[in-house]
């Protein structure tokens, strides 16, 4: 069975695995792949993180599902949903163009009422490291 997955850096693996084999298994073979160290892997199926010693079957992964591989990094690995709510809060937002505050994704005009209200407003530039 080929398994799909998809690492944190946009870049996806499918390796051959059979229903039977442990995660740990898995994250040998990708290590082998793509020279990741099997201690820096986890891997995450449907939101939840899986566990060396469950097997592909006990995680329920079907075929043509994608895991997702998250590979630890210096300052430590931030869960998926977290990173989608993090986002949602720091970086899909505008920027006002005269004062620089930081407003809504919706927003039309600035919110600060001391300086000229100003509809002069860029989206947020996006992180590099996300
Ligand atoms: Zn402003």
């Amino acid at each position: 069975m080929r398994v799909l997955t998809q690492i944190s850096s946009g870049k996806s693996v499918t390796v051959d695995a059979k229903l039977s084999d442990t995660i740990e298994t898995l994250k040998t073979k990708l290590n082998e792949v793509e020279f990741l160290d099997a201690l820096n892997q986890r891997l995450v199926f449907q939101g939840k993180e899986c566990h060396d010693y469950e097997t592909l079957k006990e995680i329920g992964y079907q075929q043509n599902c994608a895991l997702n591989l998250l590979v630890r990094v210096q300052g430590g690995v931030i869960e998926p949903s977290l990173i989608l709510l993090a986002q949602k809060y720091n970086c899909d937002k505008k920027v006002c163009r005269k004062c620089y505050a930081r407003l809504p994704i919706r927003a039309t005009n600035c919110r600060k009422k001391n300086v000229v209200h100003s509809s002069d407003l860029r989206l947020k530039k996006k992180s590099k490291y996300i």
